[in-house]
C-alpha cells in the first residue's frame, strides 16, 4: 500500500510540474475524482436500470425514485439511480434518446455495437488507420480485425486534410458496408457527415460515429453533431474532451424494447440490440464507481461553462498551431479546426518524432509520436508527433500562453542533446507548470 500511496504522489507531483499536450487525456475535477474512488467499486450491477415513468429531463426525481430493475443481484437501490442520472445526463448532452453508460473503454464501445450489428465476416467501412482512425477501426492485431472484414477510406490530401469521399462512395458501393464509421483519432479536420450519411444510405449501412476525441467539442457546440445528419448511432470515450472518468458511452435514437429477449437486427431495435450486446454480450459486470464519476463530469459538461472551455480548447488549437507554423513546424493538414495537431517534425526539422517526444518530453510537456499519413517510416520511430490543448485548456492556459508551450517545444528539439539547456527549460516549465494548479487541487 505505502508503495502505491507513494507513487500517487509522485504522479500528482509529475502532474502539476508539468504540461499535458496529449490529446487524448485531460483533468478531471474533485467530483469525478471523489466519485471514481467511491464505495461504488463495490458493487455488482449486471443488468440495467428502468425508466418506468420518468422523463430523461427531471434529474432531481431520477436521483429519488426507486424502481424495480433488470438486475442479477439485490442492493440495487443506489446503484440504479446512479446510472440512471448517467444515461439521462448523456442523452441530454448528445441529444440522444438512449444512453449505455456501462462500456469499460471507447474500444468496449465499439466492440458492442459491432456484435450488436454485425454477423462474423461482415464488413465495416472506417477511416484508414495511417491516415487518422483509431486502432479499433481495423487495426490488424485486434480481435475485431480477426472477425469483421475492414474497408478503408482516407484523406485525398494531406496539405488540407481533405477526404476522399468519391473513393469513399465508390468503396461502399462495391463493399457494401453493414457499418460506415465516422471517427479519428489524429485528424485535425472536421468530416462531412451529411455527405457520409448520404453514402450510407445509398447503401443501407448502419451510420455509426466514435466521437472519443471531439465528444467534448459536440457538447460544448464548436464540432457539429452526427445526430443531425442522420447517424444512428455514436460512441465515444469519457475521458478525453468530455473530460470525465476513463470509460466509453455509447448513445442512440430510439428506445428499448424488453433486453431480456434477443430482437432482430433493424434499426428500430438498435437500442436494444445495443445493451444487450454490451451486457451480457462483452461484458460482465459495469463499474459503478465509473459510472458515478460519469453521472458527475456529464453534469458538468451540461453546464454553460462548459462551452466557454470547449471554446477556448479550439481556439487555443488554433493559436498553437499557428505559433508552430512560425516556428518552422510543418502540419498534417495545415492547420488544425478541432482540439488537435499533427506535425511532420522530419519534414520540419529532419528529426524523428519519437525523438522529439522524448525531448520535449523531458522538460516536462508531454505529447507523442505518431505516424502521418503514409508515413514512411516506421511506426514506432514515425515522421510526426501528436499533440492537443483540451488538458493545458483545463488547466487554465490562454492563447497567448500558446505561444510559450509552442516556443518550449522547438526549443526542446534543438536543445535535444544538450543536457543541461534541456534541464534550464525543464526549470521553466515547471515554474510556468505551478501557476496553472490541477483542477483537483483547486
Ligand atoms: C481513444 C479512442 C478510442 C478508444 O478508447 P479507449 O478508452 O482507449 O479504449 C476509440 N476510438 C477513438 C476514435 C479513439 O480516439
Amino acid at each position: 500500500m505505502s508503495e502505491v500511496q507513494d507513487l500517487i504522489k509522485q504522479e500528482e507531483q509529475r502532474q502539476r510540474e508539468g504540461m499535458e499536450l496529449i490529446p487524448s487525456e485531460n483533468y478531471v475535477s474533485k467530483g469525478v475524482l471523489e466519485a471514481s474512488g467511491s464505495v461504488f467499486t463495490d458493487k455488482y450491477s449486471e443488468g440495467y436500470p428502468s425508466f418506468k415513468g420518468l422523463t430523461k429531463w427531471d434529474d432531481k426525481r431520477i436521483a429519488e425514485e426507486v424502481l424495480p430493475s433488470k438486475r442479477y443481484y439485490g442492493g440495487q437501490e443506489n446503484t440504479d439511480r446512479v446510472e440512471r442520472l448517467a444515461i439521462a445526463r448523456a442523452c441530454r448532452l448528445f441529444g440522444a434518446d438512449h444512453a449505455n453508460v456501462q462500456p469499460h473503454s471507447g474500444a468496449q464501445a465499439n466492440m458492442a455495437v459491432y456484435y450488436a450489428w454485425m454477423e462474423p465476416g461482415d464488413t465495416i467501412l472506417g477511416m484508414d488507420l495511417g491516415h487518422g482512425g483509431h486502432l479499433t477501426h481495423g487495426a490488424p492485431v485486434t480481435q475485431a480485425a480477426n472477425v469483421y472484414n475492414f474497408v478503408r477510406y482516407g484523406q485525398k490530401d494531406i496539405t488540407t486534410g481533405e477526404i476522399d469521399y468519391e473513393e469513399m462512395e465508390r468503396v461502399a458501393l462495391k463493399e457494401k458496408p453493414k457499418i460506415i464509421l465516422a471517427g479519428h483519432s489524429a485528424y485535425s479536420r472536421i468530416l462531412d457527415y451529411e455527405k457520409i450519411a448520404a453514402i450510407g444510405r445509398k447503401v443501407g449501412a448502419l451510420l455509426m460515429a466514435d466521437m472519443a476525441h471531439v465528444a467534448g467539442l459536440i457538447v460544448g457546440g464548436e464540432h457539429p453533431n452526427p445526430f443531425d445528419y442522420g447517424f444512428h448511432v455514436i460512441t465515444t470515450t469519457t475521458h478525453k474532451t468530455l473530460r470525465g472518468p476513463r470509460g466509453g458511452l455509447i448513445l442512440t435514437k430510439g428506445i428499448v424494447s424488453n433486453p431480456l429477449k434477443a430482437p432482430e437486427k433493424t434499426l428500430e431495435n438498435i437500442p436494444t440490440l445495443i445493451d444487450r450486446a454490451t451486457f451480457p454480450g462483452t461484458q460482465g459486470g459495469p463499474l459503478m464507481q465509473t459510472i458515478a464519476a460519469k453521472a458527475v463530469a456529464f453534469e458538468e459538461a451540461l453546464r454553460p461553462e462548459f462551452k466557454d472551455y470547449a471554446k477556448q480548447v479550439v481556439k487555443n488549437a488554433r493559436r498553437l498551431a499557428d505559433e508552430m507554423q512560425k516556428l518552422g513546424f510543418v502540419l498534417i493538414s495545415g492547420g488544425t479546426d478541432n482540439h488537435l495537431i499533427l506535425a511532420d517534425v522530419m519534414k520540419s526539422f529532419g528529426v524523428g518524432g519519437r525523438e522529439a517526444e522524448i525531448a520535449i518530453d523531458e522538460i516536462g510537456l508531454s505529447l507523442n509520436k505518431n505516424a502521418i499519413p503514409d508515413d514512411p517510416l516506421p511506426p514506432f520511430k514515425p515522421s510526426g508527433i501528436r499533440l492537443g490543448t483540451p488538458a493545458m485548456t483545463t488547466r487554465g492556459l490562454k492563447e497567448d500562453d500558446m505561444e510559450k508551450i509552442a516556443k518550449w517545444m522547438k526549443a526542446a528539439i534543438d536543445a535535444r542533446e544538450d543536457e543541461k539547456e534541456l534541464a534550464k527549460l525543464r526549470e521553466e516549465v515547471k515554474e510556468f507548470s505551478l501557476e496553472f494548479p490541477l483542477p483537483s487541487d483547486r
